[in-house]
């Protein structure tokens, strides 16, 4: 058991005062990824700060037609919201999708995007992980890299982000706002999160003393033609070996616009703008599904575990778009526990 410091900040303005002032200080939300990893030896904060009961807990629309979810938001509440079942079903489908109903009650928006790899050798501190300790080495490479990346990978680290939230933000290119004690700024989704590179233990672009305090929507969320298909072991409670997000807006049968996004094959949400854009003004059909798909995947790489998940990649966006298109998204019918 490592000593910590724990306190709670009383507003946004206290939180970001209260992180500068301390080397090794981390904030806590709903805590279900942090207190795991703070058990498990791999953070080793000096001080806790409680930000859990700070006003960030709405979701509100906003002048430009979108919509600001506080960072606060639980991720059970923000499924369950009447404006983002009605306008970002994606959204909502890509939560549902994920974790528990006890966890999704607990979690935080902000802590979704900031909860860290599953990577089995990050939470074994026996075990080398340039993640965890950079410059130890990566011990996924040559061994148990099943659950591990295809695309954006490095010679450091090939860990994946395992968030199914991000994955349905990315394809509507949200928005992150953030502060310190510096003043706010606003990172595009894009943005947000890092590829490995030489660097793995940035999971973000992030900087130190920067607190989250929204994630905004764009005005469309593509509420007719979508579909998140997550692919796992279990039926629930599991991480993706492979998740696709899909929007597409049609005309008929033409497509005018067409957005997808992949989890649990990279480090961040994986989007592939050219085959996104490959399909603008085509007919929506599976021929044409199949052909973005392969622009896709020609640029994966596997490793000896994980090369199964580039064929089920490509095959799980030809039945998330032509789920998109049919109109018949992948919905898992789960009732709102409390
Ligand atoms: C058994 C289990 C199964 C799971 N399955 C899934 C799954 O299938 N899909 C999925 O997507 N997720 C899954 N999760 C992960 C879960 O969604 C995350 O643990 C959760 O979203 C993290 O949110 P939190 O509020 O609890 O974060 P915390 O644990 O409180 O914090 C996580 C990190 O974010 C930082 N932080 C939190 N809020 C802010 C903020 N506003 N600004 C700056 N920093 C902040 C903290 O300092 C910490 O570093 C699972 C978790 C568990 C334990
Ligand atoms: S893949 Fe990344 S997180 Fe996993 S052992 Fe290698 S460096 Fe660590």
């Amino acid at each position: 058991m490592i000593n910590f410091e724990y306190m709670r900040a009383s507003d946004v303005a206290d939180a970001v005062q209260k992180i500068a002032g301390g080397a090794g200080a981390k904030f806590i939300a709903g805590g279900t990824n942090l207190i795991d990893l703070m058990k498990e030896n791999v953070e080793k904060p000096s001080r806790l700060i409680d930000i859990s009961r700070l006003p960030l807990d709405k979701v509100e629309e906003i002048p430009n037609g979108g919509v600001k979810i506080g960072a606060l938001v639980p991720n059970s509440d923000l499924a369950y919201h009447p404006l983002i079942e009605k306008r970002y079903p994606l959204l909502a489908s890509a939560i549902l999708a994920g974790a528990s109903a006890q966890l999704r009650n607990m979690a935080s928006t902000g802590g979704n995007l900031l909860q860290r790899t599953r990577c089995a050798y990050f939470y074994d501190v026996a075990t080398p992980c340039n993640k965890r300790e950079p410059g130890s080495g990566c011990s996924a490479i040559e061994g148990l890299n099943r659950m591990h990346a295809i695309f954006g990978t490095s010679d450091q680290c090939i860990a994946v982000h395992p968030s199914d939230m991000c994955v349905a933000l990315a394809v509507l290119d949200a928005k992150v706002h953030v502060a310190s004690a510096g003043g706010e700024r606003v990172i595009s989704f894009a943005e947000f999160h890092r590829l490995p590179g030489d660097e793995p233990q940035k999971d973000t672009n992030l900087k130190a003393g920067e607190i989250i305090t929204a994630v905004e929507l764009p005005a469309d969320g593509f509420a007719h033609n979508y579909s998140y298909l997550k692919i796992r072991d279990r039926l629930s409670y599991a991480f993706a070996l492979v998740s696709v997000a899909a929007a597409l807006v049609l005309d008929g049968d033409k497509i005018m616009e067409a957005c997808f996004a992949l989890g649990g094959v990279a480090h961040k949400p994986w989007r592939h703008r050219a085959a996104e854009e490959s399909l603008r003004g085509q007919a929506a059909n599976a021929e044409n599904f199949k052909r973005a798909a392969d622009l896709v995947v020609k640029e994966a790489k596997g490793f000896p575990h994980n090369t199964f998940k580039i064929d089920l990649a490509r095959r799980a966006i030809v039945r998330a778009l032509s789920q998109a298109a049919r109109g018949t998204p992948q919905i898992q019918a789960i009732k709102k526990v409390r």
